[in-house]
């Protein structure tokens, strides 16, 4: 699976203090104390709205970085 960005607890926004069991089946941020019961796959889900808003914020910037070169040029 591609790992795109990083992963944030949905409870503190912290994305470096991630406790898990062996096969990931249960998460633990140790920053809030937020557990995640449903693992790893819980928090992909909850982190799915936030890498789709990522990558659209990128996609358009690379966009309007196009358009600004182009602009350029017909001045
Ligand atoms: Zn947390």
């Amino acid at each position: 699976m591609a790992n795109r960005g990083k992963l944030i607890c949905d409870t503190c926004g912290d994305d470096n203090h991630f406790e898990t069991n062996d096969d990931k089946s249960y998460v633990k941020c140790s920053a809030c104390g937020r557990e995640y019961f449903g693992g790893y796959n819980e928090l992909l889900e909850l982190n799915k709205a936030n890498i789709e808003e990522i990558a659209k914020a990128e996609a358009k910037k690379i966009v309007e970085d196009k358009l600004k070169g182009i602009l350029k040029k017909m001045k």
